[in-house]
Order: C-alpha cells, then sequence, then structure tokens
C-alpha cells in the first residue's frame, strides 16, 4: 500500500460547538487549522471557547501552558471561505444539520478547495452520498463524526458514502487516530449507527415528559441510575442543541419513511421559542 503523506493543514467550515472541538484537537495534535463561519461573532466566540477549554486541560494537568500557546497559535480564523480552503488538505464541514445547506456549501467546497482535497462532513444524520454527489469528487467526499465535547469523547464515527474511495476512508481512519481518537467505520444511512440509536431515545424522553410519566429530572435519573448511562436523554438533548436533534430526527423521518421517528411537538415548541438548550441557556433543564 503506497505511503501517504501525514497531513499539515486543514479547514472547519463553521465555528460552532462541534467547529470548535474539531479546531482544538486538529492544533494541539500539531495541524495548521483555519476555521470559517458566515457570522464574524461565531469566530470571535470561536477562538475564546477554544482557549477556555484548553486552560480547562491546563488545571487538569492534561496539558502544559506551551502546548496550549503553541496550539493557539495554530489556529486562524477567517469570514471568507476561499482563504480558508485555498490549501487545505482537507475540509471538515460542521455547519448546522440542514441537508439544503450541506448540499450546497459542499458544491462551493468542490469549486474552492485543491483538487486533490477530502471534503468531509460532521453531519450527524444527513447523507454522505448526496453531499458526494453535489462535487466534481464524490470519491474524496466523506462523513467525519465526531462526538460531543470533542476534546473529550474517543469516537469518530467515520461514514463512508457509497462513492467513497478506500483511500479517503484510509486517510480519515489515519487522521481521527492521530487527533487521538478512536474511528469506527460505518455507512451511509440516515443517522448512520449513532443517531439512528440515540434520536429515537432522546425522542421518547420528549414523549414521555410531555405525556407527564415524569418531571424532566425524573426521566434523567432513572436512565442514569438505572441504565447506567452518564448523562439522562434530556440533559444530552440540552448537550447537543435541541435544533440539531430536531434536525436530525427530521432527516430519521424523511429518508426512512416511518412515523416511529416523527419528532416529538414538544421539541419542536422549545425550538420554535428558542430554547436550544446549552448553548441558549435554557432547553428542558435550565443552563443560566
Ligand atoms: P452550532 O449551531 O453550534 O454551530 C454551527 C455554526 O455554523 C454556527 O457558528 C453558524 O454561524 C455556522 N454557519 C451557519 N451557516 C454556515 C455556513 N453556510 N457556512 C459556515 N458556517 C455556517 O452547531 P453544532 O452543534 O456545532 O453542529 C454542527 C454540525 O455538527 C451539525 O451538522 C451537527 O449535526 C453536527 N454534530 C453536532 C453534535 C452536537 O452534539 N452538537 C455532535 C455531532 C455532530
Amino acid at each position: 500500500m503506497a505511503e501517504t503523506k501525514p497531513m499539515r493543514r486543514i479547514a472547519v467550515i463553521g465555528s460552532g460547538t462541534m467547529g470548535n472541538g474539531i479546531a482544538h484537537v486538529a492544533a494541539l495534535s500539531g495541524l495548521e487549522v483555519v476555521v470559517y463561519d458566515i457570522a464574524e461573532e461565531a469566530l470571535a466566540r470561536g477562538t475564546a471557547n477554544i482557549a477556555r477549554n484548553m486552560d480547562r486541560q491546563l488545571r487538569s494537568g492534561r496539558l502544559e501552558a506551551d502546548e496550549k500557546t503553541a496550539a493557539l497559535a495554530r489556529i486562524q480564523a477567517t469570514d471568507d471561505l476561499a482563504r480558508a480552503v485555498s490549501d487545505a488538505e482537507l475540509a471538515v464541514e460542521a455547519a448546522p444539520e440542514d441537508a439544503s445547506l450541506k448540499y450546497r456549501l459542499f458544491a462551493e467546497l468542490d469549486r474552492l478547495a485543491p483538487p486533490g482535497a477530502i471534503l468531509a462532513s460532521n453531519t450527524s444524520s444527513i447523507s454522505i452520498t448526496t453531499m458526494g454527489a453535489r462535487t466534481a469528487r464524490p470519491d474524496r467526499v466523506i462523513g467525519m463524526h465526531f462526538m460531543n465535547p470533542v476534546p473529550v469523547m474517543r469516537l469518530v464515527e467515520v461514514v463512508r458514502g457509497l462513492r467513497t474511495s478506500g483511500e479517503t476512508v484510509r486517510a480519515v481512519v489515519e487522521l481521527a487516530t492521530r487527533l487521538g481518537k478512536t474511528p469506527v467505520e460505518v455507512n451511509d444511512f440516515p443517522g448512520f449507527v449513532s443517531n439512528r440509536i440515540l434520536m429515537p431515545m432522546i425522542n421518547e424522553a420528549i414523549f414521555a415528559l410531555t405525556e407527564g410519566v415524569a418531571e424532566a429530572e425524573a426521566i434523567d435519573a432513572v436512565m442514569r441510575m438505572g441504565m447506567n448511562h452518564p448523562m439522562g436523554p434530556l440533559a444530552l438533548a440540552d448537550l447537543i442543541g435541541l435544533d440539531t436533534c430536531l434536525g436530525i430526527l427530521e432527516v430519521l423521518h424523511r429518508e426512512l419513511g416511518d412515523d416511529r421517528y416523527r419528532p416529538a411537538p414538544l421539541l419542536r415548541k422549545y425550538v420554535a421559542a428558542g430554547w436550544l438548550g446549552r448553548k441558549s441557556g435554557r432547553g428542558f433543564h435550565s443552563h443560566e
């Protein structure tokens, strides 16, 4: 098998919860990272959040001060997509969970990134095969599904689209390993493995709350203490972001065509009210 050169430069598209986490671990592993977002305030907040999260690792002795300084110096932020990807070997897209937005972005990334670059998506549920079909390089389009919070969680679900090449899978598996993660390969189906199984549980917890089976705290306590889950499903939904959960459930419902995936109306109502979980300060629990 041909030796591949280790990657040096990546672009991260979207400076939200996940994009910042991906930039954080990539910079710490020695990669040059350019982060792009359409919102300038997201870029400013992102850089501050990364520094704060590194401080936490510093306090717990998992990071040295000079490693933090060097890693932060490797991260650049820009609101110019062409600049972000112009010499990237891989772009990881972490924009909102909206299929038409991602399909548009992949066509744009294909136009702007070097022809040999890999285009990866951190999508939780949307079709990698369709994103690939919007480009002239479907063999180099792949899912690289990090878990939240990225610096803490070990798994990267590596999602192989119908036309993703073995070489692309190998390069992404190697990169995930270099970032200190454990890659697990899966095929492209709505929600992949992780959210095909997780989201119906979260949705069912929301139906249980709606029907008054128990209060939010009690539902979470049952799953934490009774099933040994580290977090209850409603607290986990708040961590993921309720807009993201709704986006994923809509993909499962539409693409699998089965009403068992219909999003709970209470979830829609919370998202409509702007109660998005931790990132907005309020979801099924208060995070003020
Ligand atoms: P988020 O809302 O925290 O961040 C999304 C960012 O994308 C925002 O800063 C927004 O300004 C930016 N954005 C909007 N339109 C854009 C565009 N056209 N180009 C570039 N940036 C744009 O969302 P998130 O939680 O970071 O989720 C991002 C992706 O990661 C989604 O696909 C989501 O499904 C996936 N994901 C989320 C989690 C989670 O727990 N939150 C876990 C795994 C995967």
